[in-house]
């Protein structure tokens, strides 16, 4: 599943090769995907030059000259392939979308689960305040996400501080990989209650999450099991996994096995001696 810093890469690489294309035809193949009633979502669309590729949490936002946003959640498998010829596509079941653009080019939207999503939404110059954004929290590099606003909402809490942070209601960005390798630089247990941590533990949180997300954007995010990134570029930040995947090998600070545990429905890698709970 794609978190954070591969949906950043992949929104990269389309703003870079997308940016002032114009959207001249699109094929359906999969309607139910489209959560706008495909008529308006055509409308708003064709004809319609992009201005640029945007992202709010997991999401892709097309930002189209008419103000308009194609809002795209890649959830398990979705993925965009910018092509020059089209073959019958009809008979490649797993590509759902195709947008033509002006230069001869057509993106294709491939996804073998079906899970993701796309829908026409209006351009907000604060994302924040957009209705369906409104339940997630902030990027650790946003201004508004300070040490003293993550402590606050910590004290709010009774769930263990995995769960907190997988939730994004207070930090967005960390999914299950991340969640695991910021919790063992911050050196704090993922069990342990997010009420119970001081206010030192919240800022190690948002630094280290800082670190880690901005070093996976950098690397082009995490290759691991089925995801690969659009465009056939993988990311290398598997490279620098500390605890996540690690499970028996010796911990990069004490040399203690890595233990793996369910937490949070998720499998969970851990350093026993590093990460205790206070
Ligand atoms: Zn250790």
């Amino acid at each position: 599943m794609p978190e954070l810093p591969e949906v950043e890469t992949v929104v990269r690489q389309l703003d870079e090769r997308l940016k002032g294309q114009k959207i001249t035809a699109m094929t359906i193949f999969y309607p139910k995907m489209v959560k706008t009633d495909n008529t308006i979502f055509s409308e708003s669309i064709i004809g319609q030059k992009i201005s640029g590729v945007e992202r709010f949490g997991k999401y892709i936002l097309i930002c189209l000259e008419n103000k308009k946003v194609i809002r795209i959640h890649l959830r398990m498998e979705g993925k965009f392939y910018i092509v020059d010829t089209l073959v019958d596509e009809s008979l490649e079941k797993h590509t759902h979308i195709i947008f033509h653009l002006d230069d001869g080019k057509y993106i294709k939207y491939h996804d073998v689960r079906k899970f993701g999503t796309m829908e026409c939404i209006d351009y907000h110059d604060n994302w924040h305040t957009e209705s369906k954004f409104a339940t997630l929290g902030y990027e650790p590099w946003e201004k508004l996400c300070t040490p003293a606003f993550i402590f606050g909402r910590l004290q709010k809490s009774i769930t263990p501080i995995k769960t907190f942070l997988l939730s994004q209601k207070t930090l967005v960005g960390l999914g299950n990989i991340y969640v695991d390798e910021v919790l063992f630089r911050a050196k704090i247990h993922p069990a342990q209650i997010a009420a119970t941590l001081k206010e030192s533990d919240a800022k190690m949180i948002k630094k280290q999450s800082e670190i880690v997300l901005r070093k996976a954007i950098t690397l082009g995010g995490t290759t691991i099991r089925t995801y690969h990134n659009t465009f056939g570029i993988d990311g290398l930040f598997q490279n620098e996994l500390q605890v996540h995947l690690q499970k028996g090998k010796g911990c990069p600070i004490c040399g203690t096995e890595i233990i793996k545990e369910k937490l949070a429905g998720r499998g969970t890698y851990y350093c026993p001696s590093c990460q205790t709970i206070k």
